[in-house]
This record gives structure tokens, sequence and C-alpha cells, in this order.
């Protein structure tokens, strides 16, 4: 049965709001899912009805807290197919916990002589733990490569998993591609090789039936924010042979159950990863959201995933000006799509959508590498929820073309540039850069990476003897507005001395009389923050004045 969208619709009420007086179009559920009302009310009941600390009191609010506390661990558990109940299913803070909590716990089993794989898709939850991880243990970290049809080339994983794999950890989903990856074969092929396998599920928990032990799993992590339940609480999944071997990543009251001066013996699973005061209303409206997601049907809810994306693909490939990644249509892939429109910054087409109430993300999304390995400095990324509907998919299409206003996209982010929410000087620079290029022998030189939108900068600056800037230039791909800005502080500082630039710190917001709106702020002082570096760097480098330099 397909999914009820108009029903289900009914119990997001965040879903009715307007956004610059367009009605919501939420398409960033890769990020965060919104909540329906069944799981907020959760909180209501609870601090209304038993809010108290688990397992410490002798009291009826506590019991009631630590009854529903724990039995939302077998719910949780049962959600993602475990058998095991409480002891398998270990709450955490996110999926980046999860994932913390297996690295770090078995860091006391890696040395120099292991490999830990991991694939070019993998978010950086995953990535830089591993990474980290390694290097403490002198492992080396080894990356099953991204086929150019978006999914992962199994012939290279075959090469990669060998007896040296002490760990394989894998998106079950990417969060940038839609790919569904094989993590029953890559399971297979770690365990024959004497490796774990560690799934990341905070793409797949929420929008595909999900059975650990079928996949043969041995650890497996996702979040609850992704779920259409609450923040602050995730869930580990381990086998409970395993976890009782893993050395817990957190220590402290409740994760033990004898200490004396000396020493301490840890408690039952799961507690023993559960230092401290846990997340217990987040956790029991957690249970409340697989119940949700159960009621609606995961099977369904995979199948509204995959229609919504083909459809948006479908829409988004017919298009001369956008470029798509991850699998071709036709092939299943989770509700997202990441596209980019030539010749617009993902972050300005972000803000043009954003006036029509559509709410999509820009930027690396957390996947600087695999960015790199698709040539990209970024993209947007439309994602899909059970309460998504085709028609939203036609609102965002519709955005992209901007009805009979403008003749495309790039038109579109020139008439929001302009427009009165920015000040004219913004355009103005936008629209005729004088200091965008190189120079010739500048003095010295800033490379910036921006780590929210994977874009990368340069400025240049010549400074005469005296420490006076004569000339600023930059080198960009970033959004108009950052390039704006760039440009415009650029003029600002010539003939300035070089302190001035060391001390800047809201001139741009000044000189712009506040006028920008606050969701593009970093665009705006990011450029005042990379010069500001840069000069304080080069006047440490040269403590005795450019002067010094000749
Ligand atoms: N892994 C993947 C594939 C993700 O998409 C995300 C969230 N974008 C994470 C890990 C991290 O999730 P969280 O921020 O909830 O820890």
């Amino acid at each position: 049965m397909p999914v009820d969208v108009s029903a289900i619709r009914e119990d997001f009420p965040i879903l009715d709001r307007q956004v610059n007086g367009e009605p919501l179009t939420y398409l960033d559920n890769a990020a965060t899912t919104q909540t329906p009302r069944q799981v907020y009310e959760v909180y209501e009941e609870f601090y209304e009805g038993y809010n108290a600390n688990v397992h410490r009191g002798i009291h009826a609010l506590s019991h009631e807290a630590s009854v529903a506390y724990e039995e939302a661990h077998d719910r949780l558990a049962e959600f993602v197919g475990a058998s095991g109940g409480r002891e398998e299913m270990v709450f955490t803070k996110n999926t980046t916990e999860g994932i913390n909590v297996v690295a770090y716990g078995l860091l006391d089993e890696l040395g120099p002589d292991d490999e830990v794989v991991l694939t070019e898709m993998e978010h950086h939850a995953s990535l830089v733990t591993w990474q980290q991880v390694a290097e403490t243990a002198g492992a080396d970290v080894r990356y099953i490569e991204v086929a150019e049809d978006g999914r992962l080339d199994l012939e290279h994983a075959k090469e990669v998993i060998g007896p040296e794999t002490a760990v394989v950890s894998v998106a079950h989903v990417s969060n940038v591609l839609g790919t569904v990856n094989p993590v029953e074969t890559l399971a297979e092929l770690a365990h024959d090789a004497g490796a774990y396998i560690l799934v990341d599920g905070a793409q797949s928990a929420p929008t595909r039936p999900v059975d650990v032990e079928a996949m043969d799993a041995d650890f497996f992590a996702f979040s609850g924010h992704k779920m259409a339940g609450p923040t602050g609480v995730g869930g580990l999944y381990g086998k409970r042979d395993l976890l009782e071997e893993l050395a817990p990543l957190c220590y402290g009251g409740e994760m033990i159950s004898h200490v004396t001066f000396d020493e301490a013996a840890w408690n039952d699973l799961p507690w023993k990863f559960e230092a401290g005061t846990p997340p217990i209303a987040e956790g029991i409206a957690l249970a409340a959201a697989a119940d949700y997601l159960d009621d609606v049907g995961m099977d369904e809810v995979r199948a509204h995933e995959n229609e919504l994306a083909q459809y948006a693909l479908e829409r988004l490939d017919s298009r001369d000006d956008v470029e798509t990644y991850g699998p071709p249509a036709g092939v299943e892939r989770t509700g997202l799509v990441a596209f980019n429109v030539e010749g617009v910054h993902g972050h300005d087409l972000s803000s043009v959508l954003n006036d029509r109430g559509i709410a999509v993300r820009a930027g690396d999304h957390c996947t600087q590498p695999l960015h790199d390995v698709l040539d990209l400095p970024g993209s947007v990324r439309a994602s899909f929820y059970v309460y998504n509907t085709k028609a939203e998919v036609d609102r965002l299409l519709d955005a992209l073309d901007g009805g009979d206003a403008f003749d495309d996209a790039r038109a579109q982010v020139e008439a929001y540039l302009s427009s009165d929410r920015y000040h004219d000087r913004v355009y103005e620079h936008h629209r005729d850069p004088k200091n965008a290029g190189g120079l010739a022998d500048p003095t010295f030189s800033k490379h910036s990476e921006e780590t929210t939108c994977g874009d990368e900068g340069e400025f240049h600056l010549d400074v005469s003897p005296d420490g006076t800037i004569e000339r600023v230039a930059f080198e960009s791909e970033s959004c108009a507005v950052s390039r704006a800005v760039a440009d415009l502080l650029a003029g600002h500082l010539e003939g300035q001395s070089l302190d001035a630039a060391a001390d800047l710190d809201g001139w741009v917001v000044d000189a712009l009389d506040g006028r920008f709106p606050d969701l593009r702020r970093d665009c705006v002082v990011g450029p005042e923050e990379v010069l500001r570096e840069a000069a304080q760097e080069y006047l440490e480098r040269e403590p005795e004045g450019i002067a010094g330099d000749d």
C-alpha cells in the first residue's frame, strides 16, 4: 500500500508553516527529519508525569522512568532486527558517537600491521574518527572506490579487504549519492578476512527496513533526529559478545557495577556504555518514533523514498543546466538527489529557493573527500521523507525556472542580490568585481578552504616596505555574496596598513549597515576572517616589519 501522505502530514504541524510568505517545502530530511506529534507528545507525558533519573531511586517516578527507558532499548533493538533486546542496543547521542564508541573501543586491538577499510563515500563522522584511531594505533586506512555510476566498486572492495583488514566501516546509504550499498556482501568479505564490520546506518535506519542480523553487521549506528525522532539520542547496535569485549569510551557513574579507591568493574550491557545520566526523555521518544515508522511500514517508506528520488532525478536530468550525482535513474536509491545548476553556486541557489519557502542543503554534506573524487567543491541536496510529495518536487523544479519572471536560475540570483535585502554595494561588487584575479608577485598570499561549502579561495597582497597595503586581489569560486564581499574588502584595504587588516573585526557588517540576511552571515564574514588571519600570520612571521624583507 502506498504511503498515505495526506494523513501523515496531519501528524507534522510544522509542515503547515510558511517561510517567506510561501508554504514550507522541507527537502532537507537527510540532515534532520521533522518530528510527528506522536513523538514530541512523549516529552509532555514524561515531564508532566514521571520525570526522574533512571536506575537510581527507589521511588515511583524513577521506577516508571527506568522501565520506560529500558523498554525503549528493547524497542529500538527490535526496530533494527536485533533479537538480543536491550543488551545489544546502546543509546548514544547520535551516529557520530556510536562510531566513536566502536572505533575507540577497538583501539587497543589495532596495531601497525592492521588496516581499516572505509569507502570513498563515507561521512566525516566515520572517516575522521577512523583516521584518528588508525593514526593512534599506527594502522593504515584504505578506501573502497566509488565507480562512475555512483555505486561501490565491488571488485575493488575484494582487492582492498584482505588479511590485514581489521575493521570495515561503511555507510549503508550514502548521504550524497543516495546509493544503497550491498552491506551483506561487504559483511561477508569482512568476516572472511577475520575483520569486524561497522555499518553507518544514519541514512538507512530512517528510510528502509533494517535487519542487522540478516546483514550480519557486527555494529550498526544510527541517529534519532533523522528518523522522525528527537535530537540528542541515537542507537548503537552491537553483537552481544562483541559489546561484552569492547572497552567503554566514556567513564563515570551508571556504567560501573563496583568501585573501590583502586579500581572499578563495569556494569551489564548496555549500561556499560551509557556513563552519567542518559538521554531519558529522548530515548523514550525515540521508541515512539520507531512505533510511528513501523505503523507507516518501513517497506512503504522505502518505496516512497525511491519513488520521489526517481521522480526528482528524472525531472532534474531532463534539464540541460543541471548535473545530478549518484546512481542513474532506475537504480534504487534513497530519497535524495544531489545536483548542481550550471553557473550558480549552491549557496546562492539555496537562498533563492529559501525565498520560495524551499529548504534544501548546499555544501559538501560532511563528505569533502567524496566531493574531491567527484571533482566538485559542493552540491545542492534535496532529500525527501514520508511526508513529501511529487508536488513538492515540482515546486523545487518550478523554482529553478523562476516562473515567468526569469530566464534561468542565474537571473534569479541576480534578482536576489539586487533586492533590498542586500546593500546595493554587494550587488555592485558582484556585478563588477575590481579585484578578482591574481597578482604577479604578491608579498604574501593566503589560501583558505571554506569547510561549510567546500569552496577554496586565495587572497594575494602587495605590501610596501612601510607596511602599507598597495593592492589586494582574490581568486575564488565561492558564492556571489562571498565574492562580492571579498571584492569590497580588497578595495577597502588598499592604502591601509597591514595592522588595520590584522585588526579587522566586523568592518563588512558595519559597511553593509547590517543589511544582509542572517542566513548568509558566514558568507559575509568569511572573507574578513581570512584576510585578518593572513595579516596576523604575516606580521607574526615578520616581526621586524615589512622593511626587513628588503
Ligand atoms: N553518517 C551519515 C551517512 C550521515 O548522513 C550523517 C548525518 N549527516 C552522519 C553519519 C552523522 O550523523 P549525526 O550528525 O547525527 O551524528
